[in-house]
């Protein structure tokens, strides 16, 4: 239902009173509540969620279930129906393991959207508050601010500057300057300037709009193509672990035809070359694999958003693992962003207000001009909080509330009547005031940008036209040498009421105010950190290259060495393409990039990037979303962020604070490393069973392993110590190292080798036992396939001993440190013994009851297995 019909044909006076609302009051909060359930709430029906049973389905169209399934089939063919029947309750238990993980994963997934999901600014009894987006209804009154992504299809009330990118809408990549004026019925959606449509973004200005439509009867819900989330998305995780169980598995190809065309040449019976085929088969799937992968990420992404850190997507959790340069901006990032006055230049003379602020007396009269312009030439207020305002607009607010001037009283003396407001592309803000009879300019803006639009200069004898550039670009450049963030200030009166353009030139130049904007505490230390983890940390600001330098000094963010060149001004790199190769070498030698605009932020990542190296950026403001959605990891920030940088970035930090990305990586690394170790357990394991099998195919030695057996361990013996290993808080010195390439596989050649020799040694024991067993001792074929089994399931079981690196003690390590190590290794041993002692799975598992001797000669070869790995290990033979 539609409450008002083309809102952009109609004047403003008639869209308010035809959605029946004050536009100085918005709605009521009763007549809201009532209007959200005659429209419903303002979100865009997604397309229907995956239903349970596809997700069910997609658990079986899998290479792991066609094989189970396959030797299901024979079992019943040869008429075993035990087995038959566990390999289908193993079927069932896998296919509902990835169910429930995969429902999960959708769930978390859901939650962390709703923790992320936007704000809006509306006004409703009078007040202008937050909520949430989706509670917006027509009528509603709502403010707008550059970075906001638009929440509700509004007309436009009033606004100053606004420009909007409706990309999203129209394919139009411009920002599109608006204005109020109504427009014929039959303007097309891309040209109704008096409107603002869901899902765009506010580039520039400001404005205040009311809501004529919302959630799936907006715009862009009718046409339908806000992208959705299409089905379950593969992350490039999950592709490689499916390709190394994919290995697996052709060598279990490899070896069942080389077995049945030896057995055949033996002559040997089909029936128990079928079974050997079944066993290996099995054997080849490491089960587990999967669950325990899911298992460790989620448990990243929890343990990480617990410290405030939300990870949008799941890869992002790999991709910060590699990490090679973080790129951030400097206010708010790296400083606080709580400016204050510090330094005020005006011709001829300066002030200092550290603590004393009384120092000037209130009638200095370019005192007042300062104030008058950083009052006027403003949209910030003290009064209202909430709204984004900007840090150094509030300081210069304060500033003059001190010095005793008040704020409304300048401002009700010149109403606004045009504004080119800031951004970071012309660090340059304009506003023209009513002045009487005549008209008033206030500027404010970088030092460079504003004195280059002045021609004259106010001095206590009245305006001069005369600059002495050189001396104020000393004074600039002084304060900038302090840390001080600089913002020069000017204005003109004019009789006749200037055009938009004719703003900012022939201007009075009146001083420079510095603010101080204090590093952050503990910037300095997660500097360092990254320092020792091979990680660069890269400043990119539209500052001054001074106070660039200076904050960059106090967070020791500058080379020690003091020759190479690391500020390097946004105005020697116009041209990324075709630089020379001492300006290459300079880019990458550099820390500070200052006076770059948000277009030079994007062409930096892509030089890193071109230069081999992963790059974070951190950023907030819409300006940045570009360059976020770029780099390899955008992390935007959850309080200060804009809307738009928050929308592409892959990680939030929901307490704004630098130093969390740190958190965020040395999870990203640990996850990596914890995956290599259970890969390289269950892997190694797996390769245990194939080798022992084929072996003993081919030697006519008595079967070790029997199909079921082989999955009792890989389902459930296995499984514990790899979720043990995939829990590891991994190694102190994990931010000591350089980032790892990312063309390095999970399983490099060093860790293959370790792969196989674990696995060996674990065969060797496995044979040795069954050859001890069967030939020396003679015993009964079926004690022998149990002591093989059991020598195997302890053989396997201490192999995560053998996970840990050989460059640290074996009896202190981050394994032997892990506590679920030790739990999952009791708590397997106890499911084995409960096995053993219940009579029912006992037959299921063909188990016989042993005897002390049995026992410890079972213990003997497990350890055995652990001992030659060690040998092995310390021989340098493996990692
Ligand atoms: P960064 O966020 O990288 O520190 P900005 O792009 O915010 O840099 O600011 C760059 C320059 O623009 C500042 O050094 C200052 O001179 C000017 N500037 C910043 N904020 C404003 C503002 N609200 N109005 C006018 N000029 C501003
Ligand atoms: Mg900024």
């Amino acid at each position: 239902m539609i409450p008002i019909q083309e809102p952009y044909n109609k004047t403003v006076t008639e869209v308010i009173s035809q959605l029946e609302v004050d536009p100085a009051r918005g709605l009521s909060t009763i007549e809201a509540k009532q209007r959200l359930k005659l429209y419903g709430p303002n979100t865009l029906s997604a397309k229907a969620p995956k239903s349970l049973w596809r997700i069910l389905l997609d658990q079986l169209l899998d290479p792991i279930i066609y094989i189970l399934a396959s030797a299901m089939i024979l079992t019943f063919i040869f008429d075993e129906w035990l087995e038959g029947i566990t390999i289908l309750v193993v079927i069932i238990i896998t296919a509902f393991i990835g169910f429930f993980m995969e429902w999960q994963a959708i769930r978390s997934v859901e939650s962390l959207q709703k923790l992320t999901r936007a704000n809006a600014y509306v006004l409703r009894n009078g007040i202008s508050r937050k909520i949430k987006a989706h509670a917006l209804v027509p009528g509603d009154i709502i403010h707008l601010h550059s970075g906001n992504i638009v929440p509700a299809d509004a007309r436009i009330i009033s606004h100053q500057g606004l420009a909007v990118k409706e990309a999203i809408l129209t394919g139009e990549s411009n920002q599109i300057q608006k204005n109020i004026a109504p427009l014929p019925v039959e303007t097309p959606l891309a040209e109704q300037l008096n409107m603002v449509f869901k899902g765009t973004t506010i580039e520039k200005g400001n404005a205040v709009a009311v809501i004529v439509a919302t959630g799936d009867e907006t715009m862009i819900g009718q046409v339908n193509i806000l992208t959705q989330e299409a089905g379950k998305e593969r992350h490039p995780l999950e592709h490689k672990l499916n390709k190394l169980s994919g290995r697996l598995i052709w060598l279990t190809l490899v070896l069942v035809i080389i077995i049945t065309i030896s057995g055949y040449l033996q002559g040997k019976e089909l029936i128990p070359m079928i079974k050997i085929g079944i066993a290996l088969a099995i054997a080849a799937i490491p089960e587990g694999l999967p669950i325990v992968a899911t298992i460790s990420l989620a448990r990243g992404m929890v343990r990480l958003s617990k410290q405030k850190v939300i990870i949008k997507k799941l890869e992002a959790v790999q991709t910060l693992g590699e990490t090679g340069i973080i790129c951030t901006d400097k206010t708010g990032t790296l400083t606080e962003d709580k400016m204050a006055v510090h330094t005020l230049v005006v011709f001829n003379k300066e002030w200092n207000f550290k603590e004393e602020r009384s120092v000037i007396s209130k009638t200095d009269s370019l005192l007042y001009q300062i104030v008058e312009i950083g009052v006027l030439c403003n949209n910030s207020s003290i009064l209202e909080d909430g709204k984004n305002d900007d840090s150094i607009e509030i300081a210069l607010l304060n500033f003059s509330q001190e010095m005793g001037f008040d704020i409304s009283t300048i401002r009700a003396s010149h109403p606004e009547l045009e504004e080119i407001p800031f951004d970071a592309e012309n660090k340059i803000m304009a506003t023209l005031h009513q002045d009487k009879d005549a008209f008033l300019v206030c500027v404010k803006g970088s030092f460079e940008n504003v004195i280059n639009s002045c021609t004259r200069v106010l001095t206590y004898e009245g305006i001069i036209s005369s600059i002495d550039r050189k001396k104020w670009e000393l004074a600039s450049n002084t304060m900038a040498s302090q840390g001080l963030r600089n913002l020069a200030f000017a204005f003109k009166n004019t009789t006749f009421k200037p055009e938009n353009n004719q703003l900012i030139s022939d201007l009075i130049f009146v001083g420079i105010v510095g603010f101080l904007d204090p590093p952050r505490e503990d910037v300095k230390q997660a500097i360092q950190t990254y320092k020792d983890a091979g990680i660069k940390v890269i400043m990119m600001t539209g500052d001054h290259p001074g106070t660039a330098k200076k904050v960059g000094e106090e967070i020791g963010l500058l080379p020690e060495d003091t020759s190479i060149k690391s500020v390097i001004h946004g105005a020697s790199i116009t041209n990324l393409e075709q630089i020379s190769p001492e300006l290459e070498t300079q880019i990458l030698q550099a820390t500070i990039f200052a006076r770059v605009v948000p277009k030079q932020k994007l062409e930096l990542i892509n030089f890193f990037q071109q230069h081999n190296f992963i790059v974070g950026m951190i950023g907030d403001g819409v300006n940045d979303a570009p360059a976020l959605k770029k780099a390899d990891i955008g992390i935007a920030m959850g309080i200060r962020g804009s809307d738009a940088a928050q929308e592409v970035a892959d990680v939030i930090l929901m307490d704004d604070k630098f130093t969390s990305t740190e958190l965020a990586i040395r999870q990203g690394r640990n996850i990596f490393d914890n995956i290599r170790h259970f890969v390289v357990f269950l892997l190694s394991c797996n390769l245990a069973e194939i080798i022992a099998v084929a072996i003993a195919a081919v030697s006519n030695l008595p079967l070790p392993l029997l199909p079921l057996q082989i999955l009792f361990l890989n389902f459930v013996t296995d499984v514990f110590p790899a979720l043990a290993l995939g829990m590891g808080r991994g190694e102190i010195s994990i931010m000591e190292r350089p980032p790892r390439d990312p063309e390095t596989p999970i399983i490099t050649g060093t860790l293959w080798l370790s792969t196989v020799i674990y696995g060996l040694s674990i065969t060797a024991a496995v044979i040795g036992i069954t050859v001890y067993t069967s030939t020396y001792l003679k015993l009964s074929p079926i004690i022998v396939n149990n002591m093989a089994f059991y020598t195997l399931v302890l053989a396997q079981l201490l192999n995560v001993f053998n996970i840990a690196s050989r460059k640290v003690s074996f009896f202190k390590n981050e394994i032997t440190n892990n506590k679920w190590v030790w739990a999952s290794l009791l708590f397997s041993i106890l499911i084995m013994l409960a096995v053993y002692n219940t009579p029912i799975l006992a037959r299921v598992l063909s188990l016989d009851s042993l005897n002390l001797e049995q026992l410890l000669t079972i213990i003997i070869f497990a350890i055995g297995s652990l001992v030659l790995t060690q040998i092995l290990k310390r021989l340098k033979i493996s990692d």
